[in-house]
């Protein structure tokens, strides 16, 4: 029996590493969309399940005994999959489920707004944007071709970027001295970001507070009905109590 980690985040790769060194037996599931993972300890499969079908049939085939959904919060389809195959199959689920930056000092003087279309209406007058939406919200932006566009990428990017836009590959964490050179470097005049939330990313928007650089900060997908788990310690802890009441009723049958 193993526990299904869906990845992607570093909370997962800590979880992983946590329930590892437990002994307790780890699969971490990630999509394959970075080039070079940072890889969590335990075992580790690339790639889609194939939808809520192909979800329950692996979580059948494993011998799956529980599900930590600890994708990133924006990653809100596979949220929905795991809920439903999990359901379907009887599988224990709980989504870790990373804190936002609603409850950060400046939130209040953010503009919030629903999705990366809202996100460039909401800055159409900014001469010099930095984007560190992601790249699959890239395509909201295209509108800003003609425009001196900074982007922040993990991977380099695969298709043509607009000419005078300026791509950064990097990869978390940052600390709070890079991000205000890269925002006084580039004369960055709004952050255009989402609330990923935790520590890793959030030192650019300290940045952008002290230098009084305008926020749009994309509001997470609301999530389905689901147990929610805030620390990857609570997470090891469920996982733990669900291989003991498995051994529990082992004993008893
Ligand atoms: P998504 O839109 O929720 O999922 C799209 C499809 O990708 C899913 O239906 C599933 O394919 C596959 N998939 C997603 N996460 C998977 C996983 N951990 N293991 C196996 N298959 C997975 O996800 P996304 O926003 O593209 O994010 C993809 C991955 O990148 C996630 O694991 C997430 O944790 C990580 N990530 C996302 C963001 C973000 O901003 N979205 C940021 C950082 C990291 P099938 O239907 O074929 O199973």
């Amino acid at each position: 029996m193993t526990i299904l980690i869906l990845g992607g985040t570093a909370e997962a790769r800590q979880l992983a590493a946590t329930l590892v060194a437990d002994g307790i037996a780890v699969i971490s599931s990630l999509a394959g969309r970075v080039s070079t993972p940072s890889l969590p300890p335990g075992k580790v499969r690339v790639g889609g399940f194939g939808g809520v079908d192909g979800l329950a049939e692996y979580l059948r085939g494993q011998h799956t005994s529980a599900v930590v959904d600890a994708t990133h919060p924006f990653a809100s389809k596979i949220t929905k999959n795991a809920v439903q195959a999990a359901s379907r199959t009887g599988t224990p689920l709980v989504k870790l489920k990373r804190p936002g930056w609603r409850d950060h000092p400046l939130s209040g003087t953010w503009t919030w707004v629903s999705d990366a279309a809202a996100a460039r209406v909401a800055a159409e007058v900014a001469v010099r944007p930095f984007l560190t939406t992601g790249r699959q919200s890239l395509q909201d932006f295209q509108a800003w071709a003609h425009r001196e566009v900074l982007v922040r990428l993990v991977d380099p990017p695969s298709s043509s970027f607009p000419e005078r836009w300026t791509v950064i590959v990097s990869r978390g964490p940052y600390t709070y001295a890079d991000e205000r050179k890269i925002l006084t470097e580039h004369g960055i005049d709004v952050l255009i970001t989402k609330d990923s939330g935790g520590s890793h990313t959030v030192a650019k928007l300290d940045a952008a507070g002290d230098l009084g650089i305008p926020v749009v900060i994309i509001a997470r997908p609301q999530p389905p009905p689901m147990i929610c788990l805030d620390s990857v310690a609570e997470a090891a802890a469920w996982c733990r109590s669900v291989e003991n009441l498995r051994f529990v009723g082992r004993s008893i049958t």
